[in-house]
């Protein structure tokens, strides 16, 4: 089919030369990214989500001693009743924090709690429940106990001198625990990123600004500074830029001066771009972007000054869309981490959704789990890239790949939940 035939409605859905696919745009962005050096010494609760800077290996074992792991009666497996019950003296009690600091010799046995410390001679425990106390001194074992059972080896969870954590590790709250049961109090962590921010638009004002005919509230940096905060970087809000060339070079400039990541929102759709354009190429070495998705087709990618730059496309939607798809991604490699690429899932789509092919498009929706456990996804209403109530009713992406030509009822679709993503 020549391009000539083709109907114009259809000509700006199908396949063009000159866009970059999803995968290819976050590719290109992430290879020109050299994450950041710089470390810092942050003590253990300041340095939840942060990205470590070493490897730490442990400097004990853990457990530290051979302990129990019941509540029970301690004595050597050798000693264990073979085919009949016997009765067994307690020698003396063995608590947390408290050893038995005697040795157990055959037919004899130990009080003992758990993580209490094993005492000399004795490797196996009983549980009380399988003991029948015959007296203050002396206990009943049956048969069908096994030596060793109920015992928690000194160095089983870690050896003294093993890597527990690697260098690049986002630490979470049981990393955190680990390496306060290592004596670990302070750690080296990476930098994190210094990310400004500005929105671009004559017809933005900012909140507690009356509203002139045909102006809007600027929206974009809310949600940007939502996205931001969750990445756990230091946010620079520059506020609101007026359309005007030395506004617009001058802000580029100041944040350049003093922050890793430069993010505009607005001001790069076909006419704006041109008269933004210049500045850019000016102050910086930009691409600009069309990228075959929706929303969020245009996107301006490259560094002002030292800084590394994306400009965001103006609406709302394609705002949140692109900075999820590309900007997240960019940031964590940016922050050292390692590549978390997001969980999906598949779900059955209880709407039909129209598509045309040559897209990929990031509809929003609500995903839910029956009773069996089942996924299914519906759209959260209208779709258009200026909704933002499609974002705010969302808790997934549902995900439809350039070739997809839509959606029947009952067919499987791929989703991206919010969670743990978002
Ligand atoms: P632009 O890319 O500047 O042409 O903007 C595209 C659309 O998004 C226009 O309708 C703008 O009014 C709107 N828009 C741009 N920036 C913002 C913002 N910060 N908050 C809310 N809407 C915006
Ligand atoms: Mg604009």
């Amino acid at each position: 089919m020549s391009r000539i035939s083709r109907s114009p409605s259809c000509a700006d859905d199908l396949p063009d030369p000159e866009m970059l696919s999803v995968e290819q745009a976050r590719k290109q962005i992430l290879q020109s990214i050299e994450p950041l050096h710089a470390a810092e010494k942050l003590s253990l609760r300041n340095a939840l989500g942060r990205v470590l800077a070493t490897d730490i290996s442990s400097p004990i074992s853990v457990p530290g001693h051979t302990n129990s792991a019941m509540d029970g009666y301690a004595l050597s497996g050798e000693d264990l009743p073979q085919d009949s019950v016997r009765s067994y003296q307690i020698i003396g009690q063995s608590f947390a924090g408290k050893p038995f600091n005697g040795q157990c010799t055959a037919g004899q046995c130990v009080r003992i709690m758990t993580g209490a410390v094993m005492p000399a001679g004795t490797d196996t425990v009983i549980m009380q429940e399988q003991v029948e106390v015959t007296g203050k001194d002396s206990v009943r074992i049956g048969d069908g106990q096994r030596a060793g059972q109920n015992v928690r080896q000194a160095g089983e969870d870690i050896t003294a001198g093993a890597t527990v954590l690697q260098a690049a590790h986002t630490l979470t709250p049981a990393d955190l625990g680990i390496l306060a049961s290592l004596g670990i109090g302070e750690v080296m962590v990476r930098r994190r990123p210094r990310v400004a921010f500005f929105s671009t638009g004559d017809e933005l004002r900012s909140l507690g600004e009356p509203l002139a005919e045909g102006d809007i509230y600027d929206s974009n940096r809310y949600s940007l500074y939502g996205m931001l905060k969750r990445l756990d970087v230091e946010i620079i809000d520059m506020g609101v830029v007026r359309d005007d060339e030395d506004s617009l070079r001058q802000a580029f400039i100041d944040a350049a001066a003093i922050a890793d990541v430069v993010i505009t929102s607005g001001g790069v759709s076909v006419g704006e771009a041109d008269y933004i354009k210049p500045i850019l190429e000016e102050t910086g070495e930009i691409h600009f972007w069309k990228i075959a998705m929706k929303p969020g087709r245009p996107l301006t990618h490259g560094r002002v000054g030292n800084s590394l730059f994306f400009g965001l496309p103006g609406n709302p939607v394609a705002v949140m869309v692109t900075f999820y798809q590309f900007v997240q991604p960019a940031l964590q490699h940016l922050s050292g981490a390692q590549p978390r690429p997001p969980l999906t899932v598949m779900a059955t789509s209880t709407d039909a959704i129209r598509k045309r092919p040559g897209r990929y498009e990031f509809q929003r929706g609500i995903l839910e789990q029956d009773e069996q456990g089942q996924l299914t996804v519906r759209k959260t209403g209208q779709q258009g890239s200026g909704v933002l109530m499609s974002m705010s009713r969302a808790n997934c992406f549902i995900l439809l790949p350039e070739k997809c030509e839509g959606v029947a009822a009952g067919e499987t679709v791929r989703v991206q939940p919010f969670a743990g993503f978002v």
